[in-house]
């Protein structure tokens, strides 16, 4: 009868920690953790990428293809201090779990104490890590896994952490907070970042063609003083696609025994939006989407990966509008119109300059844009009335007035020049993603993937 009754008194036990654990540790676990954010990239963002891909380029997304193979949730990502999120605040609430004010990087809610990220309970665990951006990796989304700073600007803080934690690969632009004056960046306080992280072990490389022959030891690649390019520029440079980042950070992060955290991020779909470039958003998104692929293709060879695609914020509000210039019917994006650009209205804009003359205007819009707008039209653009009406909303002379005559041109319309308060999906396959459905908070994501990597709650 003894062993009757502590064998019920564990059936008890069990049942009772059972009831007691939240529902993700009945969930999977995975070796390998791949996340992957689409800067800035809201619900239209996506719509638009795929209804391009599907009916024009004739192939599905691959982010469909996850979504498919695996769950999706909305996401909301509301702030400790606002409705609407930056960079900074979305991605320390993803990667420490709880709600931030803006700007500040890897700390809790004060601001002002860091907090142990994702990243740095990977690396506790003896897992490789690796972060990968097109926009800087000294830049809010990295720095927010890596580094703990009171404000998003200080990179020059940022860059000397990533390195001093040793994030096994660090790949993206802003090389300018590495280097001192001397030397060409922006430090003022002499330090030769990059010579720092060669004395650490890094393989350090500039371009696609170095990347490629990296071997497989930690790496840190800087592409661009600033930013890198917008997809849509970047056959001009010798810069990797994202995709090819990812791939290389995979196959150097796979070595480790123990396995690995990654943050992948598309971090120019955000610029693009914000300048309301119709056709450089759908660019970045679907260099994004490659990525991806490269990542879910990972996931099929090792199914003991957890891959979690998802957004930190819609920038701009891009809405895909019904009307044309003449239809009757709704008829949407006109797809061939926007496959026509021939670059970035960043630099549509740095040709145009302070203040562009209507001639002006028309000969830049139908250099980049193969678009020929009416004279009135160029005027309307020259007046820039839009900035002028609400400068706090849309930030940048002259492209969002331009964007608003594009409109039945592209068939693309936009609310703002700002991020907005619009929910995101997010989607993943693998062990853990199985609680990646319904209504999620963003801060949920940081103990979906922690649970994933058995780490104690
Ligand atoms: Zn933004």
């Amino acid at each position: 009868m003894r062993t009757t009754r502590w064998g019920h008194i564990a059936a008890c036990l069990f049942a009772a920690a059972v009831l007691l654990l939240p529902s993700a540790v009945l969930a999977g676990q995975a070796k390998n953790i791949i996340l992957m954010i689409g800067d800035g990239m809201g619900p239209s963002h996506f719509g638009a990428a795929w209804l391009y891909s599907t009916k024009l380029l004739g192939k599905e997304l691959r982010m469909v293809e996850v979504m498919k193979s695996g769950r999706t949730a909305y996401i909301a990502n509301d702030t400790a201090d606002s409705m609407v999120t930056e960079s900074a605040a979305a991605a320390t609430q993803i990667a420490c779990g709880l709600k931030v004010p803006a700007r500040a990087v890897g700390m809790g809610p004060d601001g002002k104490t860091p907090f142990k990220t994702l990243l740095e309970i990977a690396k506790d665990k003896g897992m490789a890590t690796g972060l990968v951006t097109t926009s800087g990796i000294t830049d809010a989304t990295p720095a927010s896994f890596s580094a703990h700073v009171e404000h998003r600007s200080d990179e020059f803080s940022v860059a000397v952490q990533e390195i001093q934690l040793g994030v096994d690969v660090l790949q993206g632009g802003r090389k300018q907070f590495f280097l001192p004056e001397a030397a060409g960046g922006v430090r003022k306080d002499g330090k030769n970042v990059i010579d720092e992280a060669r004395a650490a072990g890094y393989t350090v490389v500039g371009t696609a063609s170095e990347l490629q022959q990296a071997g497989e030891q930690k790496l840190l690649g800087l592409y661009n003083m600033g930013n890198m390019a917008y997809e849509i520029d970047r056959a001009k440079t010798a810069e990797p696609s994202l995709a090819q980042m990812t791939g290389k950070t995979l196959e150097i992060l796979s070595k480790n025994p123990k396995g690995f955290f990654a943050m992948i991020e598309g971090g120019r779909i955000d610029h693009a939006a914000h300048r309301n470039d119709a056709p450089g958003t759908i660019r970045d998104t679907l260099a994004f989407d490659e990525a991806v692929g490269v990542a879910l293709d990972f996931q099929k060879r090792n199914p003991d990966t957890l891959l979690i695609v998802t957004a930190d914020h819609d920038t701009a509000g891009m809405s895909l509008i019904g009307h044309s210039k003449d239809s009757k019917e709704y008829v949407g994006m006109d797809l061939e119109q926007i496959q026509k650009a021939q670059g970035s209205f960043e630099v549509m804009q740095s040709e145009l300059g302070r203040n562009p003359t209507p001639e002006k205007i028309k000969d830049v819009v139908k250099k980049y844009l193969a678009i020929e707008i009416t004279d009135d039209e160029a005027k309307t653009v020259a007046a820039d009335t839009i900035y002028k009406l609400d400068p706090k909303n849309y930030g940048y002379p002259t492209l969002h007035t331009l964007a608003f005559v594009l409109r039945p041109y592209l068939g693309v319309g936009w609310g703002s020049g700002t991020h907005t308060a619009s929910p995101l999906m997010a989607f993943g396959s693998g062990p853990g993603s199985e609680v990646v459905v319904g209504f999620l908070h963003n801060t949920q994501l940081f103990g979906i993937m922690k649970t994933a990597m058995g780490a104690a709650q």
